[in-house]
């Protein structure tokens, strides 16, 4: 595996790869890689010529220093799991190269898409997220980019932009993978102490619940998030930051039942910010 720091060394190893039009598979990540990360590596590697993840703590997608400067780092590990699935690049960007002035400021606004769930409460987050994005699109020009549905609207809004700004990439989203309580496995968990990550299960243990009573019949919406925050709160150690019934494509809240729904939280556990979703679909079979 060729570990790469500066857009140059990319050019070099991926011209080839771009003249030949070869299907390049890219999956970017924040590193501290876990099994989350290598199913959307797995998936990139069964279909792709070549496949090239970047670890990047990106500082412009993050809206506190705390959690910024806190993020787990794992480097050997994650170079070791990457090799041993069999990528072909690491691209781990030197700050200064990728970005050679200040990190530039910018506003995109996607209005609906982005006005509500990690939208709303972690201002400019998604600004950062596509800078970086975009960034990577046009050093890397993969044609396929990997993302997990743990970031629901992420996955959405890359999807979006991608499309109105006419990137030739497709987006693919994969399912998320869970820790056998059930909990979506996240780099933040490692930061979770004993208690703390017992009462994390309360997340998924309240989406599973959501799913359940919609398929029993309950309609009441407002009614069904009374239930699902008391679940959550059950333990002191969770603060829910968010927790919606939204349109899966709008990605705006509903206030009826309808065929296809995204239930989506973000939740302090302690101090560790996590997020979770769940899609619920009332059409049969
Ligand atoms: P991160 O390193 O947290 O920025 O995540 C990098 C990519 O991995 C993003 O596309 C995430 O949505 C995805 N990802 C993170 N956790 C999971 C998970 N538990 N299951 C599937 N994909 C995940």
């Amino acid at each position: 595996m060729l570990v790469l720091n500066t857009r140059k060394k990319i050019e070099e190893s991926l011209n080839v790869f771009w003249q030949d039009k070869k299907r390049i598979g890219f999956v970017p990540t924040m590193g501290y890689l876990h099994q989350g990360h290598m199913e959307l590596v797995r998936e990139a590697k069964k279909t792709s010529d070549l496949v090239i993840v970047s670890i990047f703590v990106n500082p412009a997608q993050f809206n506190q220093a705390e959690d910024f400067n806190n993020y787990p780092k794992s480097l050997e590990k994650d170079t070791a799991m990457l090799e041993s699935e069999g990528v072909e690049i690491l691209y781990i960007p030197d700050a200064e190269d990728f970005y050679p002035n200040e990190i530039p400021k910018i506003k995109i606004q996607l209005p609906g898409m982005m006005d509500y769930l990690c939208g709303a409460t972690r201002p400019g987050h998604f600004d950062g997220v596509l800078l970086v994005l975009s960034k990577f699109f046009h050093i890397i020009k993969p044609s396929h980019c990997y993302m997990g549905l743990k970031d629901f609207q992420q996955y959405k809004i890359v999807k979006r932009f991608s499309e109105i700004l006419n990137f030739p990439i497709q987006i693919i989203g994969i399912e998320t993978v869970r820790e056998s309580d059930g909990l979506a496995m996240s780099s933040r968990n490692a930061r979770l102490n004993e208690k703390e990550r017992e009462a994390a299960n309360l997340i998924p243990r309240a989406l599973k619940l959501a799913e359940k009573l919609i398929h029993e019949g309950e309609s009441d919406l407002n009614s069904l998030l009374e239930i699902l925050s008391d679940v959550m709160k059950s333990s002191s150690l969770l603060k829910i930051d968010y927790l919606e019934i939204v349109d899966p494509e709008l990605l705006t809240p509903i206030a009826k039942i309808q065929n296809q729904m995204l239930v989506a939280t973000a939740v302090f556990v302690g101090s560790i910010r996590l997020i979770d979703n769940i899609q619920i679909s009332t059409e049969k079979g």
